[in-house]
This record gives structure tokens, C-alpha cells and sequence, in this order.
């Protein structure tokens, strides 16, 4: 199929402009050009950019159209079924298409003058490269990065895009987005029994009178003999501290050749540990998968609904694997990245390089790679939001595990999509089957599954011996009342957790809020530490010796004085993690004590450290944010704690009872998931909230009928639909000014569906005024469809207005 002697085409720039743009495709390209391929164009002011092919056309009414430049891909690097669901995505979520193109393609396929690049090898010996290559490697050396603007200089073309995406497939160049994640792969020590002793009894027998008369040594031996009967690895750590032994013992025993080691990155697991465990699935998950096929039989979407420790997990195992079976590919969705490390450990037993990860934390070059192999119908990708824009040939099934969980949202920058949702019209173009899964399912979906709209599949009990933990509620006015209070934690709370700390077992602690302290305040003079630039606190942070403001970043020294009055009258009020971290190791200093929140685990790298960690045992009290509360499966976690349940109730919007309850329920979950009775405890004030009750009870259905009948009642989604639309102004009369505006024209046509104008819950950020209005939409798709179109217009039309073109206006649908 040759293309039209006039030929021109529509291109999606990176940048957030609304629409596509047309270019003229001259005569020795028309040949070269296909949907889906890139092409290098001028855009503004001489800026270069790789722009997506979205459309060719023989006609244009453009008068002034500039040509493309050169073509940089032979095939198609975005299919057709992509496009699909990005349009999709620009008309439900109001967004333009180079925005989704941004957040979709991997850096590597969005060059643009901008970028920078890097030398990935130095040594240029030996290597066939043209002038211009040679000119850019040896330029590397000197600088070490370039953007590629510097490139378009010293070379004096405009036209580089094209050598430099050569350099980067010989991988001479990478692109410097995500370096870090690229460097630090974490490493693991795996010891096994000498291959040697394994193969010939009589050294065996040699080696163990060899140890003989050192007890230490004989005690490691014998306990790894008796944990692993099989002579398989065993990580160095897990087999430390099962033996309660160390590491010099552990070198002496390598030493004489009774041991053997080796060290692997992770996700690489020692070959003999790879035999596919055989599992045997329950009847309760046999009934289960046979109900989602009979559900599928006229419904695309089943929700799994099954508590926390029911064995989900296997049930997506078994499902996947037919999938696979029929020649499909699988997406597994995952809400965070801390959660998928240990998913992919366990996952990789069952599917070894059949499984690849997707997310913020893997490298550019492998994001690359993985884009490829998913072009190539490779099989399955587990992976966070992000991994719904994959170029998937043919997908089977989507699996949406923890499908409630609010961080599938994407809130900045734009595109401001629900993965969740984005992913049922993903296999919907797939034809694709789908499992949404949870133990605290969010009301759009329960309410959808018992409306009929998705098949509803329940489990009810957990997997095995394993029972819900018991949910104990203290009131901490009264221990207060009847001092037995210690710092942050009721005297029973200690109690309980120095018995589990006897009994070897492992404690939780969750609080949400990091940092040392919230409020910096002086009692003298009511001053207090506020961020410059937003309208919030600064939160003290003592392991750090800072102040820091959450929104926008920035960092103070503390000061030792009030800066307002002089007087050493300073006070920390409130407490976070590093605070509750600081009380626990001074209670219990015999024991390893780690925060897990976004300071302590900021890469994905230090989050699997400390989860590795936690699961071999070195660590025995885990504290941290709702980063810990999802999906995690440890073995010894016989007590969760949780302190100050008030807070978590107290959020100013529509979803905090839902979220309250999602949360003390899955932070319960990870109590007691092997045989023994787990246990939670929540300390709060008001101890009769029904929320609580809820939780205590283990009773999602008493819960949903309370929250869906509010939610009718004051009307909110479920049964209506929200946009929120921000303004956002350095000066605060323009923001307010313009948000009027905006509010008067829109409630000509959508009336009393629009509430505001009101100052946000944060009303400065980043030193920009913002003003909020909400608009509620009845479920009506002609009425939505009309809003929307307005809603953008409207927008349009604001930002065109004289003195007004530097606002930032926010369109958030489905906001949360
Ligand atoms: P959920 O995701 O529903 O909270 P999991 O899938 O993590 O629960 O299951 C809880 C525990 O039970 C896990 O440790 C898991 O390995 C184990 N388990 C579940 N089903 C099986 C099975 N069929 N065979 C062996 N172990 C299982
Ligand atoms: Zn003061
Ligand atoms: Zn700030």
C-alpha cells in the first residue's frame, strides 16, 4: 500500500498542547511514512521533536505547513489499539493527546531538543562509527552529558535526532531520566550445602566430623541441614537469623568447603530453587475460578472480593496461566511499586522470564526492552498504572489486583486517569477478560458487581488454618485517665508487643504521617513553622535535621529559637514515624526497629531492602505509613498496631470513611496469615465510630450499606459523577477572579451541578493561589458528554483572555 502523491500527516508532539499537528511528508519520504511510526519535526521556535505519526491524510486546509524532517522508525513503535485507548483517554479525562503521549512512551522514543543524554561505554576503540557519532561519543567524554540542543550546535545541523537514536540502540547513549534506578540493582547472598558433600556421603560424613568440635559451626550445619532437606539455597540472612547465628561462623564453614555461596541480583533466583512449585488449589478458590468462568461466559469484568490472606493470589496464578496457554498475553496491575517486589518473588516461581516488570522504578533501558517484548507478544507484565499504556498485541486477561486502592489514580501531572478504569476499556478493545480484586472492593465497584454489571465472586474465609485476626479497640482517653500511657503507645499495646517479641514473632506498627512531627510552634508568641510557598505546615524531620514542607519540598535548617520572639519557647506538636521509631528503640532496645515510609524507603531498591529484610527476620518491628498497609504476605506478623485511628477518619472529603475503612482493614490483614490467631490493635478517642466498629467486626457488607446510602443522600459516586476543575494564579485576585468567571458561565448551563468557587484544601502550592469549584454530573452519558464539551471550551476560552493566558487550569474527572 503505497501512500497519496499529497501526502501529509498528523503528528503527536510530547508537549501539552491540545490536538495533533499536521506536516507535509515530502516526496522521499511518502514511501517510509506509516501510522504509529515516528518522525522527526521543527516545532516552535527551531525546537526539535520525535513526533508521533497519528494519521495520514491527502488533503489538508493548513495554509503555512512546514515538512517533516526525517523519519526515525521502520515499524510501527505505537499499534493501532493504543491510539484506540489514548483517544479514549483525551475525551473522558479532558486531556490532550501529547500529554498522554508523555506519560505513555518510554524516554528513550521521546526525543526532543531537551533532552539530555549520556555515554553508557567510553572506550570508542574499535568502534564503526560515522564522523558525526565520532564528534558526539568524544563530546560525552568531556561534558559527560549533553542535551541535545549542545548536539544540534557543535554539529552545526539541526537535524541529530536520527544519529542520536542510532547511538542509543548500539547502546552508546542513554537517556538520563531514572539514572539512579539504573545503578543500584541490590544484590543477595544465597549459601547452600557444598555441591561436593551433596555428591559423595563419605566427605559428607568427613566434613561433618570436621566441625564437630565447634558447636557454633555444628549448630549452623545441623540447622540448615534440617531446613533444607533438599540441599537447595538458602538466603545468607534467613538462614543468620533462623540459626540465631553470624556471620563469622558462617565463614568458617565456607572456608572448609561445607558451604558454598554465590551472590545474585535480585529477582534472580539460584537455579535449583526454580523448580515450578506444585500447588494444589483449595475447593473453596476450584469454586471460585469455576463461578469468575461462568461470569465470563456473559460479562467481561468479575470483581473478586475475598479477605485479606483468602488466597487471591493462586486463584490469578491459575487463571493466568491458562491464559497463557491460549497463545494471550496477561497484564497484572499493581497499584505500588513497594508492593510488587514481593509479588514478582513469588510470581517468578510459577513464570520465571515469562514474567517482566513495569513501573517508575525500572530503568529506561529496560522500560525500553519491555516495550519491545510486549510488541512481541511477550506473555505477561505485572506492573503499576503506567503499564496500561504497553503495546499489547493481544491481551487475554487483565488482572486489577487491590482494585480499590486510590494511588491507581494518577492525580499530577495530566493525564489524570484511574488505571482501573483506563484498563477496562484497554480489554475492551482486547476483548479481553477481566478480574478486579480486593477484600475492601471501592464502592463504584461492589456497587457496580451488585447491580449486575460485573460478575461477583465472594470468599469468605481465609486460606488453610489461617483465621482474621482478632481486632482489639483501646480507648485512649481512658488509659489516659488511668496512666497507662507511655509516650504514644497504651501500656497494653507494649504489652502485647513485648509478648510477641518473646515469642520470636514480628510486630506492625502503622502511622500515617511521617516525619518527626508536624507543628514547629512557639509558646510564647504563637509563632509557627509554615512553608513560604504553600499554605501548610513544615514538618519537622530529626533524622535529617530539617524542616520540610510535604507539598512543594523544600527544606529548612531547624531553627533553635523562635525566630519571631527570640525565646527558647519552641515546641514539637503532634508525632510521626520517626518519632514512634524513636520511642520503640528506646522501649525495646534489644530489637531491630525500621521505618518504612517514603524518607526511610524512598527508591524501590531501599523498599525491598527493608522488605527483605523484614521477611528473613534481621528486622522485628516494621513502622510505617499505608505504604506498608497493601497486599504484603509475611509470615511471623502476629500483631498489628495502629495509633491514633482518629486521623485517619478525619479527612475533609466524600471518600474518607471508605478510605478509613480500607485502610485499618488491610493494615489488620497482615496480621496472623499462617496458622496462629493474629492480632490488631487500635488505639483511638472516639472509640464508638461506626467506621470502627466496622473494621472490628469484619463487616464490609454493614459498612457499604451505611456508606452507599450517605453517598446517595449528599450525592456522590457512585450515583454522580465529579469533575473538579482548579485555577490556579501566583496572584490571588487573578485566580479569584478568573474561577468566578469560569463558575457564572458554567452554571448558565449546568445550574445548581456546580458547587464553589471555593479556596482548595490547600490554598496556596508552590506559591500559586488555587481556587477549586466542583461540578456533579447525574449519570446521564448525554449530559456528561455536553458537560465535558463545555467544561473544555470554557477553559479554552479563559486561558485566551487578555492577562489571563498564565493561568494553570486543573481538570480532574473523577477526582480523588
Ligand atoms: P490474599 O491475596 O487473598 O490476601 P494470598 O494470596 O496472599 O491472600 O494467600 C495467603 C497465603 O496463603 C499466602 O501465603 C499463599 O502463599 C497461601 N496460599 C494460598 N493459596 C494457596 C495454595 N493453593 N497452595 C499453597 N499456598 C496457598
Ligand atoms: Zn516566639
Ligand atoms: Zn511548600
Amino acid at each position: 500500500m503505497s501512500n497519496p502523491v499529497n501526502c501529509y500527516v498528523e503528528v503527536i508532539v510530547p508537549l501539552s498542547l491540545e490536538g495533533s499537528f499536521t506536516y507535509a511528508v515530502p516526496e522521499e519520504f511518502r514511501d517510509l511514512i506509516k501510522v504509529g511510526i515516528r518522525v522527526e519535526v521543527e516545532f516552535g521556535k527551531s525546537k526539535r521533536y520525535s513526533a508521533l505519526v497519528k494519521k495520514i491524510v491527502d488533503a489538508t486546509s493548513w495554509k503555512q505547513i512546514k515538512n517533516i524532517i526525517d523519519v526515525l522508525d521502520n515499524q510501527a513503535i505505537v499499534t493501532d489499539k493504543q491510539f484506540a485507548l489514548w483517544d479514549w483517554m483525551t475525551e473522558y479525562y479532558l486531556c490532550s493527546l501529547g500529554e498522554i503521549m508523555q506519560a505513555a512512551l518510554p524516554a528513550s522514543y521521546k526525543l526532543s531538543s531537551e533532552t539530555i543524554v549520556l555515554p553508557e561505554i567510553i572506550d570508542l576503540t574499535n568502534l564503526d562509527l560515522t564522523d558525526d557519532e565520532y564528534l558526539i561519543l568524544e563530546a560525552l567524554e568531556v561534558r559527560k552529558s549533553l542535551s541535545i540542543q549542545d548536539i544540534q550546535t557543535f554539529l552545526q545541523k539541526k537535524s541529530v535526532l536520527k544519529i542520536v537514536k542510532s547511538l542509543m540502540e548500539r547502546k552508546l547513549l542513554i537517556i538520563i531520566e531514572n539514572l539512579q534506578a539504573q545503578n543500584d540493582i541490590p544484590k543477595v547472598k544465597w549459601i547452600k550445602l557444598h555441591p561436593e558433600l551433596q555428591k559423595n556421603q563419605e566427605k559428607f560424613h568427613q566434613a561433618l566430623t570436621l566441625v564437630q568440635k565447634n558447636e557454633n559451626q555444628t549448630h549452623l550445619l545441623l540447622h540448615y541441614l534440617k531446613e533444607k532437606k533438599d540441599y537447595s539455597w538458602i538466603r545468607q540472612n534467613e538462614l543468620l537469623h533462623k540459626s540465631s547465628s553470624n556471620s563469622s561462623v558462617l565463614k568458617s564453614l565456607l572456608k572448609k568447603s561445607i558451604f558454598a555461596i554465590q551472590e545474585l541480583e535480585k529477582y534472580i533466583y539460584p537455579d535449583s530453587n526454580f523448580a515450578q512449585p506444585i500447588f494444589e488449589l483449595s475447593e473453596i478458590q476450584k469454586t471460585a475460578i469455576e463461578q469468575i468462568k461462568t461470569e465470563w461466559t456473559n460479562k467481561d469484568v468479575c470483581l473478586l472480593k475475598g479477605i485479606t490472606g483468602s488466597g487471591k493470589t493462586h486463584i490469578y496464578i491459575q487463571l493466568i496461566k491458562e491464559t497463557i496457554a491460549q497463545g494471550k498475553q496477561v497484564l497484572y496491575l499493581l497499584p505500588e511499586i513497594a508492593l510488587t517486589t514481593q509479588l514478582v518473588i513469588r510470581l517468578k516461581q510459577y513464570f520465571g522470564d515469562d514474567l517482566l516488570e513495569y513501573h517508575s522504578g525500572i530503568s529506561n533501558k529496560n522500560r525500553l526492552a519491555i516495550w519491545n517484548a510486549c510488541l512481541n507478544h511477550h506473555s505477561l507484565i505485572m506492573g503499576a498504572r503506567s503499564s496500561i499504556f504497553l503495546p499489547f498485541k493481544e491481551l487475554g486477561l487483565i488482572i486489577i489486583d487491590e482494585e480499590h486502592d486510590q494511588s491507581y489514580k494518577q492525580i499530577d501531572p495530566a493525564p489524570r486517569y484511574n488505571a482501573r478504569d483506563a484498563a477496562l476499556i484497554l480489554a475492551q478493545d482486547h476483548n479481553a477478560k477481566v478480574i478486579l480484586g480486593s477484600a475492601t472492593p471501592s464502592l463504584e465497584s461492589y456497587y457496580n458487581a451488585i447491580n449486575n454489571k460485573y460478575g461477583l465472586i465472594k470468599i469468605d474465609s481465609r486460606y488453610g488454618e489461617s483465621q482474621l485476626p482478632e481486632i482489639q479497640v483501646i480507648p485512649l482517653k481512658e488509659a489516659a485517665k488511668f496512666n497507662r500511657i507511655k509516650g504514644h503507645f497504651s501500656i497494653d499495646l507494649l504489652e502485647e508487643i513485648q509478648e510477641q517479641l518473646n515469642l520470636k514473632k514480628q510486630v506492625i506498627i502503622f502511622r500515617n504521617r511521617r516525619g518527626y512531627s508536624p507543628v514547629l510552634r512557639c509558646n510564647n508568641c504563637n509563632w509557627e513553622a509554615v512553608c513560604e510557598q504553600c499554605d501548610i505546615h513544615l514538618t519537622i524531620h530529626k533524622e535529617s535535621l530539617h524542616l520540610k514542607c510535604h507539598i512543594c519540598g523544600i527544606k529548612k535548617p531547624i531553627p533553635s529559637k523562635c525566630p519571631q520572639c527570640e525565646q527558647n519557647s519552641l515546641k514539637m506538636l503532634g508525632f510521626g514515624t520517626e518519632k514512634i521509631e524513636e520511642e520503640l528503640t528506646e522501649l525495646f532496645p534489644d530489637f531491630k526497629i525500621q521505618r518504612f515510609d517514603l524518607d526511610a524507603a524512598r527508591t524501590k531498591t531501599s523498599q525491598s531492602q527493608i522488605l527483605e529484610e523484614f521477611e528473613d527476620g534481621s528486622i522485628q518491628i516494621l513502622v510505617g505509613t499505608q505504604m506498608l498497609t497493601k497486599g504484603l504476605d509475611f509470615e511471623r506478623v502476629a500483631l498489628v498496631g495502629v495509633l491514633q485511628a482518629d486521623q485517619i477518619l478525619l479527612y475533609p472529603d466524600f471518600r474518607a470513611q471508605e478510605r478509613a475503612f480500607q485502610l485499618l482493614t488491610q493494615v489488620s490483614g497482615r496480621s496472623g496469615r499462617r496458622e496462629e490467631l493474629g492480632k490488631v490493635i487500635i488505639q483511638a478517642y472516639n472509640t464508638n465510630h461506626p467506621v470502627l466498629q466496622d473494621v472490628m467486626q469484619h463487616n464490609f457488607d454493614q459498612f457499604f450499606e451505611r456508606e452507599l446510602s450517605e453517598r446517595e443522600r449528599f450525592k456522590y459516586p457512585p450515583f454522580v459523577r465529579i469533575i473538579k476543575i482548579e485555577i490556579r494564579h501566583r496572584k490571588e485576585m487573578v485566580a479569584q477572579h478568573a474561577i468566578e468567571y469560569l463558575t457564572m458561565k458554567l452554571k448558565k448551563t449546568l445550574g445548581k451541578r456546580i458547587l464553589g468557587p471555593a479556596d482548595s484544601n490547600i490554598s496556596r502550592i508552590k506559591g500559586y493561589y488555587s481556587k477549586e469549584i466542583f461540578i456533579k454530573l447525574e449519570r446521564n452519558s448525554i449530559i456528561i458528554r455536553k458537560a465535558k464539551i463545555l467544561i473544555k471550551q470554557l477553559c479554552q476560552e479563559i486561558k485566551n483572555q487578555e492577562g489571563w493566558s498564565s493561568l494553570r487550569i486543573i481538570i480532574d474527572v473523577d477526582p480523588y
